[in-house]
């Protein structure tokens, strides 16, 4: 596939057969008909330091199925309040209107609507969104689907947070994004970035979901190509090594060089150290003495037993949210139970909601005070 930023070839390709589709339930026993696995392949631009997927699930299947709510996780709380510090920082919602591009849950308006200074107005835009506040204005549709426009009011914030990654054409969510908004406006992006996946070595976190996985230096070449510009940024590793940035049409820097470790050679070895590890956990699982159950019922489980398919061994799911007891995955025929159900300090126990460091870390600290039998954990960096 030809790289979407800067359209030349992709330079390599780490194959992924018949790659899990995550975040789809079901109830336990029930015989339910859907895609459950595909070919895939994560491919990287030596060009511009972008990284992509080569095949694309249909977009309404993965949007009917779509189960990650941000008020829900206690890792996406904590990227939310990370990224809303960053825009305060750097804006004032005062009379200002404000519009999140894919907005979700709405948590991020709502939050914002208890901010001291008042907005105008609280604009939410996803093809999936939920909001019970009568202060925000919802509009179900994809972004690049758009018919409103903001170009007639004179101080629009617009806020994307981790949706950049999901969009099938970013030259389209660019050309709108120009469209709808003024020179003077304010835009502020936050997405996984490219740089903290290869040097955390995560790659259990590339999905079906996550179309583009930019770098630094990749989103301001596609930045460039729209009339826009990076005017500030920062990292936040505690979720997804996340790149959160403002963006502007005037000011700002035209280009940035690329992250030097971010090499050919580079992300191989951390696949290839990503893969030996995994492999040994697996191992790891099969000579364990005694049975085993999982930890986290995460929506990215079915990666983990993708790398670990001694898993699948596993007598049960645990977890602490009720409303996903008695279901199990479409690709992983084991139940999700609760907690009580469980005697701690009998039983071996392997963490398997790995999505961002903060849940596990919550995850690993309330098993040893639980003085679990045996804690495993898939990653060794956490
Ligand atoms: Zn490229």
């Amino acid at each position: 596939m030809n790289c979407p930023v800067c359209s030349k070839p992709a330079n390599f390709t780490i194959d992924l057969d018949q790659y899990p589709v995550t975040e789809i339930y079901k109830k336990f026993g029930e015989n339910k008909k859907t895609l459950a696995y595909m070919d895939q392949s994560f491919e990287y631009c030596h060009s511009c330091s972008h990284a992509l997927l080569g095949r694309h699930l249909p977009r309404d299947f993965i949007y009917n199925n779509y189960n990650t709510v941000s008020s829900s996780s206690s890792g996406s709380v904590l990227a939310l309040v990370n990224f809303l510090q960053f825009v305060q920082d750097r804006a004032n919602f005062g009379n200002a209107d404000v519009v999140d591009i894919g907005a979700n849950d709405t948590s991020l308006l709502s939050e914002i609507s208890k901010c001291g200074d008042k907005p105008r107005s609280l604009t939410g835009i996803d093809p999936n969104i939920k909001s019970d506040s009568s202060e925000i204005e919802i509009i179900s549709c994809y972004f690049e689907d758009l018919e409103k426009s903001f170009s007639d009011n004179k101080n629009n914030i617009f806020l994307c947070s981790h949706t950049l990654e999901h969009i099938y054409c970013v030259d389209t969510f660019f050309e709108k994004l120009d469209e709808v908004s003024n020179n003077e406006d304010l835009f502020f992006f936050q997405f996984p970035s490219l740089e903290y996946l290869v040097i955390d070595g995560r790659f259990d976190q590339v999905h079906h979901q996550h179309i583009n996985y930019f770098s630094l230096y990749s989103f301001s070449i596609l930045l460039a190509r729209h009339g826009f510009k990076i005017v500030d940024y920062q990292y936040d590793r505690s979720h997804y090594g996340t790149l959160i940035t403002q963006i502007g049409k005037k000011g700002g820097k035209k280009s940035f060089v690329k992250h030097d470790l971010i090499t050919e050679e580079y992300i191989h070895s951390r696949y290839k150290l990503f893969k030996d590890n995994m492999t040994l956990s697996n191992e790891l699982l099969n000579k364990l003495d005694g049975n085993f159950y999982c930890y986290g019922a995460s929506l990215m489980l079915p990666i983990i037993n993708y790398y670990l398919p001694n898993l699948i061994e596993c007598i049960a799911i645990i977890d602490s949210n009720s409303k996903k007891h008695n279901l199990c995955y479409i690709n992983f025929d084991k139940e999700i139970i609760g907690e009580q159900e469980l005697q701690f300090s009998e039983n071996n126990l392997i963490v398997t909601a790995l999505s961002t460091k903060e849940a596990t870390r919550k995850i690993l600290i309330k098993l040893i005070e639980r003085k679990a039998l045996n804690v495993i954990l898939p990653l060794n960096i956490i």
